[in-house]
């Protein structure tokens, strides 16, 4: 009998597999660990980045199946590219649209790509990733449900604004406001920024990330008060699951430089594109090479066998090359690339995008561009992958699976619930599953 049970789902941007025993240790997440089910690693979609992946984690599809392949609509020498915002974007069901035809009420605070999404309860992430200044309502309206402007935008508004914006107070303040003003949604997904924010600036293990993994547990401890205040705790599975994991960066690579270099690039005395044959996207530890023209077979060649030259190059951190198929087949990406290239596993690659460096093999600061000591964008099955874990009424308590694949998350949610994804990529991760 699962009609009556609800889902809390806490997700954390970039929680890796090896914060598991970290978390062990904090009373609140730690319970959840304690009381219930562990998926040690989960490999999430390719590229491991975060958009995509919360659309993988909500659809259960692949880039393929959901259409969602990057944060950004990504433009040739554009740093600043619009983002992909809008439920429009996706092209497949979530589980909130199986939720809602079987009557569910559902909520969904900052996740990404839910602009304007038929949701009961939705403040979707929205605005624009270099935003600083204090006027967040063009950006809101007609993409967050109405009533959740209405009743909090004037109290809590001012924590996205200005340069010391903070999306994760935000949501903190509206959740546990929510499950107590209109009572608790049947799901509820509630995502966190700020544990990716300080891997990228400090690496992968640093202090600052088990301090941050500190506050998220206070703040799942909000959440866990608030249903047990005004919700149905008994009734409730709690889900605490990341979107990718993190790598420490070795080595930086301005591709686009080494295109310039071996004439695949032309540009002016300003470092302006005049005309080019590949032009290489970041996806931060991978870059995307994109054919001006993929119907030219023999530039296309040329260009296979250059990346190919660069792979086997021992001076050249590129470990991998990939073309459209081979990362279509594996990994169901499509999007705006002919071939894939990344660092190797022992040494991973941060892929810039930029002309205006000095240095092809040094990182290049400039307008839309940070530095980061770590990131992610890497081959699925590379480490660091990501973790879920979860414990509640649905759940079997005890039971540990090594490894499971992102797209199977969003079913097996469901099935918590008693929806039936029947179709998507992924399947039911039926072991997890208490009768
Ligand atoms: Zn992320």
């Amino acid at each position: 009998m699962t009609g009556n049970r609800k889902l809390l789902v806490f997700l954390l941007d970039a929680l890796c597999a090896s914060d598991v025993e970290f978390i062990r240790t904090l009373p609140h997440m730690g319970r959840v660990l304690r009381e219930g089910a562990l998926i040690e690693h989960v490999e999430p979609i390719y590229p491991s980045f975060t958009y995509p992946c919360h659309c993988a984690i909500i659809t259960g599809n692949t880039v393929k199946g959901h259409g969602i392949p990057h944060n950004e609509k990504l433009e040739v020498e554009n740093n600043n590219a619009p983002w992909y915002n809008q439920r429009s974007d996706v092209k497949c069901d979530t589980i909130f649209d199986y939720a809602r035809r079987a009557g569910l009420k559902t909520c969904s605070l900052s996740w990404p790509v839910s602009g304007g999404a038929d949701i009961d309860y939705n403040f979707p992430m929205i605005v624009p990733y270099h935003y600083e200044g204090y006027d967040v309502m063009p950006y809101l309206e007609g993409n967050a449900t109405q009533i959740l402007i209405d009743e909090y935008y004037w109290k809590y508004g001012r924590f996205l604004m200005g340069k010391e914006r903070s999306l994760d107070l935000f949501t903190m303040a509206l959740a546990p406001d929510i499950i107590r003003d209109f009572g608790q949604p049947d799901l509820m997904y509630v995502k966190m920024c700020d544990l990716d924010t300080k891997r990228h600036n400090h690496g992968v293990k640093c202090p600052e990330a088990y301090e941050q993994l500190r506050k998220h547990d206070q703040e799942f401890a909000v959440l866990e008060e608030a249903v047990r205040r005004y919700g149905d705790y008994e009734n409730t599975n709690f889900i605490i699951l990341g979107d990718h994991g993190h790598q420490d960066i070795k080595h930086y690579v301005n591709m686009n430089m080494a295109l310039r270099d071996a004439g695949f690039i032309r540009t002016d005395e300003n470092n302006k594109i005049i005309g080019y044959d590949a032009y290489c996207f970041s996806t931060c530890m991978s870059g995307w090479v994109k054919l001006k023209n993929p119907d030219d077979k023999e530039m296309a060649k040329k260009v296979y066998e250059y990346l190919l030259r660069l792979r086997d190059d021992p001076e050249f951190p590129i470990g991998v090359v990939m073309t459209k198929d081979e990362v279509l087949d594996r990994y169901g990406l499509v999007g705006p690339l002919d071939f894939v290239i990344e660092g190797t596993e022992e040494e991973p690659t941060e892929f810039e995008a930029t002309l205006a460096g000095e240095d092809i093999f040094k990182v290049h600061l400039g307008p839309g561009l940070y530095f980061s000591l770590a990131s992610h964008g890497h081959m699925p099955e590379r480490d660091e992958t990501t973790t879920f874990f979860a414990c509640g009424p649905s759940i079997k308590k005890g039971v540990v699976i090594p490894r499971t694949k992102m797209i199977n998350e969003a079913p097996t949610m469901a099935a918590m619930v008693g929806l039936n994804m029947d179709k998507c990529e992924g399947h039911v991760i039926e072991e997890i599953l208490a009768d």
